[in-house]
């Protein structure tokens, strides 16, 4: 990935961090966006260069679209280019459906899928200038197989999956490919709110018997990411341990 210049939404901890660090490593110059956490985005920055790499970070809630706007804008700016862009950045509000506040339905889709949308249309308007790109989204099992509890975020990563499909048709004869990944149950901030019990049904039903690590959802994404993967778009790969098949 030499020479190519990656964005990696949400990179300040879990999945986003390890997506930053293997392009990072791979010799991407990264763009690490963060919503809050900024001695987190400056460690993860601090840990790319210190290994040789190129990398800055770049505060940004990404589900508002003058502030994805100008992180798109701020990426250009600073390195001239984007050619990888990978829209990581998500959260979770659960609960039964009879029990979800609206704002919470709200807040969830748009730090999930409406952000999604807002950074893949200001990538596209550059990525279609250089006649490259690689958008990676970040879904999630729950998509596919639906979870009690979590309408909200299924409904956000289900759209994430048409969204790219849809992106990925009208794009495609420009040299940019959209992919998804869809993770199971990884260990991150995320998942350790989760209960041992809730844990160890999910355990239950993964053939490979555990949870899987960050840097096991960032191999799959920087393998979608580079330029080897030239020939596949609109795919979702999952990256649950069998859970899903
Ligand atoms: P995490 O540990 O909670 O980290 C979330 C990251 O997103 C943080 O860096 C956070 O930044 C950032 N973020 C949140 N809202 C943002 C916003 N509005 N603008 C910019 N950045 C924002 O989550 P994770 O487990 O690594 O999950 C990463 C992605 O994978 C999410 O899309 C999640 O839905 C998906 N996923 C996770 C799992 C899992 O088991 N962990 C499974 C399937 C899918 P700050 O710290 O600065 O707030």
């Amino acid at each position: 990935m030499e020479g190519r210049v990656a964005l990696v939404t949400g990179a300040s901890r879990g999945i986003g961090r390890a997506i930053a660090l293997k392009l990072g490593a791979l010799g991407a110059r990264v763009m690490v966006n963060y919503r809050s956490g900024e001695a987190a985005a400056d460690e993860v920055v601090a840990a790319i260069t210190s290994a040789g790499g190129e990398a800055r970070a770049f505060r940004a809630d990404v589900s508002d679209e003058e502030a994805a706007t100008s992180l798109v804008k701020s990426v250009v700016a600073t390195y001239g280019q984007l050619d990888i862009l990978v829209n990581n950045a998500g959260i979770t509000r659960d609960n039964i459906m009879a029990r979800m506040k609206a704002d919470h339905f709200d807040a969830v889709l748009a730090t999930n899928l409406r952000s999604c949308w807002l950074m893949c249309r200001a990538a596209l308007r550059v990525m279609m200038r250089a006649r490259y790109g690689r958008i990676v989204n970040i879904s999630s099992v729950t998509a596919l197989m639906g979870n009690a509890g979590q309408s909200n975020y299924a409904a956000s990563k289900a759209g994430i999956i048409g969204m790219s499909k849809s992106l990925a048709r009208e794009i495609a004869s420009r040299g940019i490919t959209v992919n998804v990944v869809a993770p199971g149950f990884i260990a991150t901030d995320m998942t350790a709110e989760l209960s041992e019990d809730l844990l160890e049904t999910a355990r239950a039903h993964i053939p490979l018997g555990r949870m899987g690590q960050p840097s096991e959802v960032a191999a799959a994404v920087a393998f979608l990411a580079s330029d080897e993967a030239k020939y596949i778009t609109g795919q979702t790969l999952n990256v649950d341990g069998g859970m899903y098949m």
